[in-house]
């Protein structure tokens, strides 16, 4: 039997899925994980598709176990529990595929190369994602590996929607608006394609809120605007990055506080977002258990921020049919949902409080909201499984 194996590689994280190939090209999950907390004490979580834990395995010492290590412990154990599959090709989340890249690619020495000089415009995430296809290449030469750019979802949308206000020859040096998140919101299109097919093709609002966050307004099951821009740093407010902000703010911070570049990547980046409002934690759950003024402050600014942008993409659709929330917070936390369609309440977004609380997949008042909302759980990784399938599938052919 056949199997594809699907990896997004973080800074500090590995998720991973196993899927077998059925007949006609149908993956079928078989098992998925995670490596957690890589350079601090990492930990290791295999569940199969029925969620029985597989492997539960933990270094506590392990802080010097880079990516690549603990990959090949991964390998270890796939070899010993893949009995009769083979895995004929593996995936990656790569972020950031550049003005070239708009589907996912067969990796070679040349892609990698071209990758490679990406990292700079994508400098927390991109460099992860090639150290595992690197590792991988080294345990297994012969495998063949696909990129899936998070960017490529949006590679299409209008130019007004790309272009940043800024001379022009930066744009040419691809100095632009890209997006990311892409590979969840392709996962929600498809989705939402089965579960609605007449509202997939009207104007729905995809909101991804997880640690990392953004909105993408989609025309059809295609991209017209985003709210990250050049970087994943862009539009929400998230958990430990800041979004938008006036860039007015890196200027005084580097010029009158004098802070040097890699504090100002620090504090934007890592100490801004949810955990900088609240000065508490990155984490939505934590903040509503806590009760302080500051953490309300910060859930309260959240779910602000992603009203005020909804607005925002509301105009770039002209109109709006659908909001579907999706990822940890998306589709979880019942509270920051209802937040959020309160302040929405004048686009026509009405929610039922026993279906939301339910985290229902359609969560709005049926008969009365304008807006269809619905919760719809991603699945990023089924979606690169997919990718790499398809290109397998192609380039066989
Ligand atoms: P990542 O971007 O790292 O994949 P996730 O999509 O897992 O992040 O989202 C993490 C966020 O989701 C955290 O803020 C966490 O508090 C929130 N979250 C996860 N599960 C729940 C839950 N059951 N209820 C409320 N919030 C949750």
């Amino acid at each position: 039997m056949k199997a594809v194996v699907s990896l997004n590689s973080g800074s500090s994280s590995i998720k991973f899925a196993l899927y077998t190939l059925g007949n006609p090209d149908s993956l079928t999950l078989s098992a998925s994980g995670k490596i957690e907390k890589i350079g601090i004490a990492p930990a290791l979580r295999i569940r199969s598709a029925e969620g029985e834990v597989l492997i539960d395995r933990d270094w506590p010492d392990g802080a010097s176990l880079t990516h690549a290590d603990l990959l090949e412990d991964l390998f270890a154990w796939a070899t010993d529990h893949l009995g009769d599959r083979q895995v004929v090709a593996l995936g990656h989340r790569v972020v950031h595929g550049g003005t070239r890249f708009a589907a996912p690619q067969r990796v070679d020495a040349v892609l990698l190369d071209a990758l490679e000089a990406l990292c700079p415009l994508a400098p927390l995430h991109q460099p992860h994602n090639l150290t595992a296809i690197r590792a991988i290449a080294r345990i297994n030469p012969d495998l063949p590996q696909v990129a899936c750019f998070d960017t490529a979802f949006h590679h299409d949308k209008p130019m007004v929607a790309s272009r940043l206000a800024i001379p022009r020859f930066l744009h040419d040096q691809g100095i632009r608006r890209y997006g990311f998140h892409g590979l969840s919101y392709e996962y929600i299109a498809r989705r939402l394609g089965k579960i609605d097919p007449a509202l997939a093709r009207g104007r729905v609002i995809a909101a991804h809120l997880g640690n990392g966050a953004s909105l993408c307004a989609m025309q059809s099951g295609r991209s017209i605007d985003t709210t990250m821009g050049f970087t994943a740093l862009d539009g929400l407010v998230m958990g430990t990055r800041c979004g938008s902000i006036d860039p007015g703010v890196v200027l005084h911070l580097q010029s009158q506080l004098s802070m040097p570049v890699a504090e100002v990547e620090d504090l934007l980046y890592r100490k801004s977002g949810l955990l900088g409002v609240s000065n508490i934690s990155s984490d939505m759950r934590a903040l509503s258990e806590d009760g302080s003024v500051e953490a309300e402050e910060a859930i309260d600014l959240f779910c602000w921020r992603v009203a005020r942008e909804a607005g925002g993409l509301i105009s770039s659709l002209g109109g709006l049919d659908a909001f579907v929330f999706t990822a940890g917070i998306g589709e979880n936390h019942a509270d920051v949902r209802r937040r959020i369609c309160t302040r929405l309440a004048w686009a026509g977004l009405e929610i039922d409080d026993d279906a939301n609380a339910d985290n229902a997949l359609r969560i709005s008042r049926a008969g009365e909201s304008r807006i269809d909302v619905l919760v719809i759980p991603t699945d990023e990784e089924r979606m690169i499984a997919l990718h790499t399938l398809a290109l397998l599938v192609a380039l066989q052919s």
